[in-house]
C-alpha cells in the first residue's frame, strides 16, 4: 500500500496536465514502485499517460460533445477513455486501432491498461499504462490497476477538498481582516464626529458670551463679569473634556503599575464622598458611606482610583431625581480575592436598552441633557477603563424610575 501512496502522491503533481508522458525520472520511480509490489515490468516495455478530464463544461468543449463524463459517451466511440469510464473498470487492449486512439498513440503503444480515475460523482480522468509490445495482462495487474485508480481518485478528491478548504479559510481570514479594518475606521470616524459635536456646544457658548462681554465692557462691568464667569465655566468644561479624552485615547501607553501604591478603600471612599457633599446638598441628596470593612486595601494609582469613585458618586448625585430628597449609599464588601464597592442611588434609573451602551464614549441616555446638567458622556467609559486597568470589573443594575447600583470589583492587595 505504501508504494501505491507514493505513486498517487506523484500523480497529484500531474493534476493540471491534459496529456503527458512521465519524465524519465518519474517513470523509473513508478517502475520501482511496481517492482515493490512484486509485479515485474520491464523498463523498455513501459510507458505511462495521465489523461486528465477537465471540468464538466470544458469536457464538453474538448470532446465537442453534448454530454459530460457523468453520462459517458465519446464521439470516438469505443475509445479507451469512454470505455473505461462507462464500465468504471480498467480497460485492457492489445489490438490498438488507430481510429480509437488520439494522435499517434497507435504508433507507439501496442497494448495498454486504461484505468478510470473516479470517486463518488467525480470522474477525474484516466490513467493509461502503455506497453510498447503486444502483451497479455496478469490478474494481479488488474487488481493493482483498480487499486491504483481508486487511490489516485481519492487522493485527488482529498487534495481538492483541502484546496477548497484552504481557499475558504483564506477568504474568511481576508473578510475578517477587512471587517476589522472597517470597524476600526468606523469607530475612528464616529469618535471624531462625536468629539467635534461635543466641542461645538461649549465653543459656540464661549463665542456668544465673548461677543456680549466685549459689547458690555464699557457700560456695565458687572454684567461683563457675569459673562466672563459663564465663559470660564465653559472653558473649564472644555479643558476637563480634553483631559478625559487624552486619558481614554492614550490609555494604552499608561502604566498604572508605575504609580501603584497601597490604598485603603474605605478612606478613599470617605474622602471622595466628602469632596462631593456640597454638590449633593444643593440637590438635596445625602451620602452614606458604610465603612464596616475598614481595613481593605488594594494596590493602585490613587489619582485614578479617586477619579473612578468621584465619577460614580457624581453621577449618582446628578441622576438623583430633581425636587426630591435623595439618598446615596456606598457599601464595601469583600470576597476572598476582591473588594466589592457598590454605589446605590434612588434616582431616575437607566432603561434596559441603555444599559449595554452607557460605558461607551459619549453615550448619554438623556440625549437632550437639559434636565441633568451638562455632561460629556465620557465619565463611565473612563470609569470602566480605570477599573479594568486595575484588574477589576464594573457592573450595573438599574430600574427606570427606581434608581441604579454600580458595583466595582477590584483585586485586594495580596498578604494584607
Ligand atoms: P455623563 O457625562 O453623561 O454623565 P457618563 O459616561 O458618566 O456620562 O454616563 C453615561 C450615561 O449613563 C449618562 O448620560 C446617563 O444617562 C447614564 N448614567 C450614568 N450614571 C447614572 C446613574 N447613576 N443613574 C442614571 N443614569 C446614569
Amino acid at each position: 500500500m505504501k508504494s501505491l501512496d507514493t505513486i498517487s502522491k506523484k500523480i497529484t503533481l500531474l493534476n493540471d496536465t491534459t496529456l503527458i508522458s512521465l519524465s524519465e525520472k518519474n517513470k523509473l520511480a513508478i517502475i520501482k514502485n511496481f517492482a515493490e509490489t512484486g509485479i515485474k515490468i520491464l523498463e523498455a516495455d513501459f510507458g505511462f499517460v495521465w489523461w486528465k478530464f477537465r471540468e464538466k463544461e470544458e469536457y464538453k468543449l474538448a470532446y465537442k460533445s453534448k454530454t459530460t463524463p457523468f453520462e459517458p459517451y465519446s464521439p470516438r466511440k469505443g475509445g479507451v477513455n469512454s470505455t473505461a469510464i462507462k464500465t468504471k473498470r480498467p480497460f485492457f487492449d492489445s489490438h490498438i486501432k488507430k481510429e480509437n486512439y488520439p494522435q499517434d498513440f497507435h504508433l507507439y503503444v501496442k497494448s495498454h491498461i486504461t484505468i478510470p480515475v473516479w470517486y463518488g460523482r467525480n470522474i477525474y480522468g484516466t490513467l493509461i499504462l502503455c506497453y510498447k509490445k503486444k502483451r497479455k495482462f496478469a490478474s494481479d495487474e488488474v487488481t493493482l490497476a483498480t487499486t491504483l485508480g481508486n487511490t489516485m481518485a481519492q487522493t485527488i478528491t482529498i487534495y481538492r477538498l483541502a484546496e477548497k478548504e484552504r481557499e475558504t479559510f483564506a477568504l474568511y481570514e481576508k473578510q475578517k481582516a477587512t471587517e476589522l479594518l472597517l470597524a476600526e475606521e468606523k469607530s475612528k470616524t464616529e469618535f471624531i464626529a462625536n468629539t467635534t459635536h461635543e466641542f461645538r456646544t461649549p465653543l459656540s457658548i464661549i463665542r456668544g458670551y465673548t461677543d456680549l462681554a466685549l459689547g458690555a465692557h464699557k457700560g456695565n462691568l458687572k454684567q461683563s463679569q457675569n459673562y466672563m464667569k459663564i465663559i470660564n465655566e465653559e472653558v473649564i468644561h472644555l479643558s476637563d473634556m480634553i483631559s478625559d479624552l487624552v486619558l481614554i485615547t492614550t490609555h494604552k501607553n499608561v502604566d498604572i503599575s508605575l504609580h501603584s501604591e497601597v490604598l485603603n478603600i474605605s478612606q478613599i471612599l470617605k474622602h471622595t464622598a466628602e469632596r462631593l457633599v456640597n454638590i449633593a446638598k444643593k440637590k438635596n441628596v445625602s451620602i452614606e458611606v458604610n465603612t464596616h470593612a475598614k481595613n481593605l486595601s488594594i494596590k493602585g494609582d490613587k489619582k485614578y482610583i479617586e477619579r473612578l469613585f468621584l465619577n460614580l458618586i457624581e453621577n449618582a448625585i446628578t441622576y438623583s431625581k430633581n425636587n426630591e430628597k435623595g439618598k446615596i449609599t456606598i457599601d464595601i464588601a469583600e470576597t476572598e480575592k476582591f473588594a466589592l464597592i457598590s454605589i446605590k442611588d434612588h434616582g431616575v434609573g437607566i432603561s434596559k436598552e441603555d444599559i449595554p451602551n452607557i460605558f461607551e464614549r459619549f453615550y448619554r441616555s438623556d440625549k437632550s441633557h437639559n434636565s441633568y446638567g451638562k455632561h460629556s458622556g465620557l465619565g463611565l467609559s473612563m470609569v470602566k477603563w480605570i477599573t479594568e486597568m486595575h484588574g477589576g470589573k464594573i457592573s450595573v443594575e438599574s430600574e427606570l424610575g427606581l434608581g441604579s447600583t454600580f458595583v466595582v470589583t477590584l483585586p485586594l492587595k495580596k498578604n494584607k
